[in-house]
């Protein structure tokens, strides 16, 4: 399974508990978590969503002409967030991301503490 991931740029660079993406990697590598049902787990993008969430699409287009993915995994901070995004609910993006790509959208990657 060829995997995008893509997370919440405002989450990830505050680094709460969670140095870069190691989390989501290691999970993907070691088929844990969000991708244990995956023969294999080959994460071919990690996409950072900025503030207000308005180039997240066009930018998931851009990976698409680069490298094709078969599933979207949104980091599992993304979905855990409190407070959650302000500009965006996820699972309308999730929606918006599966009718725009014609792939499925996971919500969450890995469940380390
Ligand atoms: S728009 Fe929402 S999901 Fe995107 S970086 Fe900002 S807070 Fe995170």
């Amino acid at each position: 399974m060829r995997v995008l991931i893509v997370a919440c740029g405002a989450y990830v660079s505050e680094g709460y508990g969670c140095p870069g993406e190691w989390k989501c990697l290691k999970a993907a590598a070691d088929k844990e978590g969000h991708f244990s049902e995956y023969d294999e787990a080959k994460v071919v993008g990690f996409l950072n969503c900025e503030c207000p969430g308005r180039t997240l699409i066009s930018n998931i287009k851009c990976v698409k002409k680069n490298v094709d993915f078969d599933v979207v995994h949104f980091s599992t901070c993304t979905v855990n967030a409190w407070p959650g995004c302000p500009y965006m609910d996820i699972d309308e993006l999730a929606k918006k991301i599966e009718n725009t790509f014609g792939v499925k959208v996971v919500k969450g990657t890995h469940q380390y503490g």
